[in-house]
């Protein structure tokens, strides 16, 4: 079988990108509103201040307003919650989002929950939640990566999935469990695999579509692979990279890696997605889409899709 397509996440990310900053363009000039985005973060974990730093600059090329709190690690759940109660009030303010982990003196759960549904562009909060696994999704914030990897999987295989059998392992309810709501909503045939599921490389062979959601460095081999599968790969591991030489700082250089061994996996796959720039930029891009759509919603416009 030829080499599978690779399937272009930043190409298409930046799609979506001009098509949220021309919509924001004109929603600007017709209404006067501004679409209006606060990330919260909490503590100087250095991986959640990148992710950060590149949602609130995505953010300003769209023509949104965009508002960076940072808070100490030691901060209290109440001060927090305040926080929150303040963004919810704020009419300028149409998406809130908290970066996740948050530190273990505050409840993460407490926190989302307090989040104003129509204000929860991560779509992490039940009320989200219960509209998506209801079948309600285009009054959902659907979470940004399920959203974004449904994009990317619509674009190879088109919009209904009758027939096709698709497999995810990883139940997360960030990833694997909204990703299995989209799918099913498209008319795949869904399974969900984790830690406790049985011969997992048979399983995976069934899957005309074939999600990975693991956080393990190239776990799927090409053993987990069916001929003609699209392969989308969610995983973002950093592993030692000897190959490239050291830091300054005597440290060995590091490389990002999926939850695919891709090169061995691209030999049977009909499409998949590299790591890095495959899921990872539609996770950003879905995350301004989001927004862009709370703000419609906010001014009484309906919202593209
Ligand atoms: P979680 O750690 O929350 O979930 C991992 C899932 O994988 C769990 O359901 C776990 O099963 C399952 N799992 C772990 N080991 C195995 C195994 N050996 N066999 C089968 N299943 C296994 O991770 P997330 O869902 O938050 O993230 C998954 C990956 O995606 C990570 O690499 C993360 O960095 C990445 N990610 C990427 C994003 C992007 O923008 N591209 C956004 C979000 C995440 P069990 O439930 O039984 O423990």
């Amino acid at each position: 079988m030829a080499e599978a397509r690779r399937i272009d996440g930043k190409a298409r990310a930046a799609r979506i990108i001009e098509e949220v900053t021309a919509a924001t363009s004109s929603l600007t000039a017709e209404t006067g509103l501004q679409p209006g985005l606060a990330v919260v973060i909490v503590g100087e974990d250095p991986a959640s201040q990148v992710y950060v730093g590149s949602k609130a600059k995505r953010a300003v090329e769209c023509g949104f307003k965009s508002v960076k709190h940072v808070l100490d690690a030691d901060t209290s759940e109440a001060a927090l919650l305040d926080l929150i109660a303040e963004l919810n009030a704020d009419p300028d303010i149409h998406g809130i989002l908290v970066q996740l982990p948050l530190p273990p003196q505050i409840d993460e759960g407490k926190v989302i929950q307090a989040i104003d549904a129509d204000k929860d562009v991560d779509g992490f909060h039940l009320v989200n939640v219960g509209r998506l696994s209801t079948g309600a999704i285009d009054e959902a914030f659907v979470p940004c990566t399920p959203a974004g990897s449904m994009i990317l999987i619509r674009d190879v295989l088109g919009d209904d999935l009758s027939g096709l059998n698709a497999v995810i392992v990883g139940r997360s309810n960030i990833v694997g469990k909204p990703m299995a709501q989209l799918l099913l909503a498209a008319n795949a045939t869904v399974t969900i695999a984790h830690s406790r599921t049985k011969d997992l490389p048979a399983l995976c062979r069934n899957a005309d579509i074939l999600v990975a959601a693991v956080g393990r460095p190239e776990m799927i081999g090409a053993d987990y692979v069916k001929e003609g599968a699209v392969v989308i790969d969610v995983g973002i591991n950093r592993i030692d990279a000897p190959e490239k030489g050291n830091n300054p700082d005597g440290s060995v250089k590091t490389r990002l890696v999926g939850d695919v061994a891709f090169e061995a996996a691209s030999q049977k796959a009909a499409a998949i997605t590299p790591v890095p720039g495959g899921v990872g930029p539609m996770t950003i891009a879905m995350l301004m889409a989001n927004t862009l759509v709370a703000a419609c919603r906010a001014a009484g416009r309906t919202p593209p899709r």
